[in-house]
């Protein structure tokens, strides 16, 4: 073994080996993989090789295209084969909702470029005549689905990489790691030390262990899984291959094996696996058969596939895997940890393997992903993601992998975790909660109660009267809103300005001033939007994404100098109650000395204000777009100013609103946000903020790709659009098509209840930007008129946030 490399890879299953190919055609060929038994010798040998192309993220969809079209390359290079079968796939429906998800399954592929296609029962059976057609209602057809065999296709990657220079030594354990005072770090192992600059910690079932040698908890568990082969049935002989059939209500997946059928289930009493640590010993072995467990779920195989049953069971599977809380892969750098970095959490290796190991190693070879890969990015999880909220998750992800979530439910897994002082007074005021980040945040209010709970559904729900009322204070009278569960950081320090105006695109504020910024990356993508308000001159707050917290926390870091500047994340310590409306001003005015009218606080300022008794950071901005307030606090403080705001407010017609209220009342004004209109694949002249990049700052990240793509015009643009739509509004991710092509695609819709009508914000074409008609918007299956507006449907000079 070789004392010094690039890059150690630690790990041969598949996710190793394809980060190692990836490295050696990005052009890294000083690349090692340590491998502590034999390739394959984790989760990946035992596994069904299963591929699919269709994931709830499009972005992840699209890695998995990439995965499955990969596999001819390595065949080609290495002369090893993958075992590729294209049988193509039918995923069946068995509910009226699930017939809907697959219509916005198809839809959202078309815009993916996939081949997806609405079939009827009867197509399905006979392309699949193992089934009983008697138990579905609908079916959808996939030809690029199919398996893979895991050996081939790690032993493919493997040595396509070695044909690309990269080494990999087996039967060695890595024992510890050490990191320099460079960063750079001595992989321990059980055959002597390497020197290497660069880390990836791909080690499958023991993810978890490599990243404690680093110090990191990471959240990943294992879950056993087991599918079962059965006897030689007559009914496949003399016949072409069949199809990948997945039966979403039955909850079972199935496919040929030979002269039989591969049958498999995710159980919905799923037993984690090595639940603290996972043993060492672990070899190429497989778990004890647990057929009880997963016998209801037979049984419905069985009725719904009625041919296998006869057929005898020949072998059952049971083997662990591993699960992020989402299900989707853990990648990246480490915030904290130079030059490390993780591909692990991948349940899916065999779909998903090949992007993986593709954004890996762009980041690592060129510091970007080279794709918008936030799905993956390990940042996505903070502290809160203890061992035992990764086992509820985890648990609770793997049983309901086959089941719909709508985008108005709630999950109930690990709640509630983090609570704000005022969330009793909230329940009290039948506040439903959502879940984000392990934060309870209201989403919205109930009358009574009892009728306190979202009803499932993919149409305006019974949410939606309520969801007006809120809206209807906000614009008419005033709407008190829960914000604590943004992010916010602390800047400081003499060098701050310098940092932060180098940071942000927009330039910095003045003292008691607000400042509205993106972040780009190098090559002018938008990483961050951001709230600047400055506190001092040498002392700044900044309002973001919470969810991105580690995210920005990492991109901070790769500037922060060596001393003059600190970062502070304090999204905890600081809570939050936005007020706003027309009214807002003069419940405030009530509570406070200062004089707040309009021209001695206007729009954007932001100050040490006390309110009542109570210090705070007032800022003069709300999301709503109506005048409004946004009021930060030490949490030791919230309750006491929920108390003052309610009682001011109680002559103004305050009224508590939530989430989705301020969801559709931020979109009727064509504000977007991040991780919907704003992400790392748009410039901010695509996403139509270019007021906010002040391109006469000399120097800032990304500036020159700014420049260009003001040039240019970009490729895109942010388009709101009203839509003729009766119960459904568009929720994100929905095609958008011009003249019968589909053209671009939704990133948030809602009802606009002060614009009385259906609306969507989402990218098309630049070139059709200017387009006034042609558009429709494809909602569940059906294509509905879109009128694009050149300017926001509410109030769109901005007077009403300004008087
Ligand atoms: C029963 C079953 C069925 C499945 N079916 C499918 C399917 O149909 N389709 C699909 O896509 N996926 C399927 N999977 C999931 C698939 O197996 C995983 O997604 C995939 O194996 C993950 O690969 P990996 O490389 O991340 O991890 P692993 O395969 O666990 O590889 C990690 C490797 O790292 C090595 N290692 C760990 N620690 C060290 C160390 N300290 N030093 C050196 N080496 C180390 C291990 O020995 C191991 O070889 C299935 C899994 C199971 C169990």
């Amino acid at each position: 073994m070789k004392s010094h490399a690039k890059v150690v890879v630690i790990g041969g299953g598949v996710v190793g080996a394809s980060v190692l190919y990836h490295l050696t055609k990005a052009g890294w060929k000083d690349v090692l993989l340590i491998e502590r038994a034999e390739l394959t010798s984790g989760s990946t040998w035992h596994a069904a090789g299963g591929m699919h192309t269709v994931n709830g993220d499009p972005n992840v969809a699209k890695l998995q295209q990439y995965t499955i079209n990969l596999y001819k390359e390595i065949e080609r290079i290495s002369g090893q084969s993958c075992g590729v079968h294209i049988t193509g796939g039918i995923m069946l429906a068995g509910t009226p909702a699930r017939v809907d998800w697959l219509k916005m399954a198809q839809a959202r592929g078309r815009y993916l470029g996939m081949d997806l296609e609405l079939i009827s029962v009867d197509e399905a059976a006979r392309l699949f005549p193992l089934m009983d057609k008697k138990h579905f209602l609908g079916a959808m057809y996939d030809p690029i689905e199919g398996h893979v065999d895991p050996y081939g296709v790690t032993h493919a990657y493997a040595k396509s990489a070695q044909i690309g220079g990269a080494e990999i030594v087996r039967q060695t354990r890595v024992t510890d790691l050490r990191q320099r005072q460079d960063g750079t770090w001595d992989v321990i192992t059980e055959r002597g030390d390497v020197h290497a600059e660069h880390v990836v910690n791909a080690a499958g079932l023991w993810a978890r262990e490599v990243g404690r040698m680093v110090g990191l908890e990471l959240p990943v568990l294992a879950m056993e899984h087991q599918y079962l082969i059965t006897g030689d049935m007559p009914e496949l002989v003399g016949k072409k291959e069949q199809m990948h059939c997945i039966d979403f209500e039955g909850e079972i997946y199935v496919r040929q094996e030979r002269g039989g059928m591969l049958m498999g289930t995710y159980e919905r009493a799923g037993v984690p696996w090595s639940e603290a640590r996972t043993p060492w010993d672990f070899g190429q072995d497989l778990l004890p058969n647990d057929l009880e467990r997963i016998a209801p779920s037979l049984e419905v195989g069985f009725e719904h596939f009625p041919a296998l049953g006869p057929a005898g069971i020949k072998k059952v599977v049971n083997g662990p895997f591993t699960f992020a809380p989402d299900g989707n892969p853990l990648i990246g750098p480490v915030k904290g940890l130079k030059n490390f970095w993780v591909a692990c959490g991948v349940m899916a290796g065999f779909s998903q393997g090949g992007g993986v190991g593709l954004s890996l190693a762009h980041w690592m070879v060129d510091g970007d992903p080279g794709a918008d890969i936030w799905a993956m990015d390990v940042a996505r999880y903070g502290d809160w993601t203890t061992l035992a909220y990764t086992n509820a998750k985890v648990r609770e992800n793997y049983s309901r992998r086959f089941s719909i979530r709508f985008r108005n439910e709630e999950l109930p897994a690990a709640r509630p975790l983090r609570t704000t002082p005022i969330y009793e007074k909230l329940q009290a005021d039948h506040a439903v909660f959502g879940d984000y980040c392990g934060f309870e945040h209201p989403l919205w209010f109930a009358p009574s109660a009892a009728e306190a709970t979202d009803i499932v559904s993919w149409r305006r729900s019974n949410a939606h009267a309520h969801v007006a009322g809120e809206c209807l204070a906000v614009q008419k009278t005033a709407g008190l809103l829960e914000i604590s569960n943004y992010g916010k950081f602390e800047v400081r320090g003499p060098a701050a300005a310098g940092w932060l105006s180098r940071l942000m695109a927009n330039r910095l504020p003045k003292v008691g001033r607000i400042v509205l910024t993106p972040m780009l990356n190098d090559r002018g993508k938008l990483i961050g939007d951001f709230t600047v308000c400055r506190v001092a001159e040498e002392h700044f707050f900044l309002i973001g994404t919470y969810a991105a917290e580690q995210f920005y926390l990492r991109w901070f870091e790769r500037s922060l100098p060596a001393s003059g500047v600190t970062v502070r994340p304090c999204a905890v310590e600081y809570v939050g109650l936005s007020v706003a409306g027309p009214n807002s001003r003069a419940i405030l005015q009530s509570l406070v000395r200062e004089d707040l009218s309009n021209a001695a606080f206007p729009f954007m300022s932001f100050r040490r204000v006390a309110v009542g008794m109570v210090p705070t950071y007032m800022g003069r901005v709300s999301f709503t777009g109506e005048l409004g307030y946004e009021i930060w606090v030490t949490t030791d403080y919230q309750r006491a100013l929920y108390e003052l705001l309610r009682q001011a407010g109680r002559d103004h017609g305050l009224k508590s609103f939530g989430g989705r209220a301020l969801n559709s009342l931020r979109i009727e004004k064509s504000f977007g946000t991040w991780a919907r209109e704003y992400r790392p694949i748009y410039g901010p002249h695509e996403a139509g903020l270019g007021r906010f990049v002040d391109l006469e700052k000399p120097d800032f990240i990304g500036r020159t790709a700014a420049l260009d793509e003001r040039a240019s015009g970009g490729t895109l643009r942010l388009v709101t659009f009203t839509v003729d739509a009766s119960d459904a509004d568009a929720l994100g991710d929905e095609p958008i098509w011009h003249d019968g092509k589909v053209v671009g695609w939704v990133t948030s819709g809602a009802y606009g209840f002060r614009a009385h009508s259906s609306i969507a914000l989402g990218y098309v074409p630049a070139a059709l930007a200017a387009a006034e008609s042609g558009f429709e918007i494809e909602i569940i299956g059906e294509r509905h008129k879109a009128t694009p507006q050149k300017t926001a449907p509410v109030d769109p000079q901005g007077l009403l946030m300004r008087t």
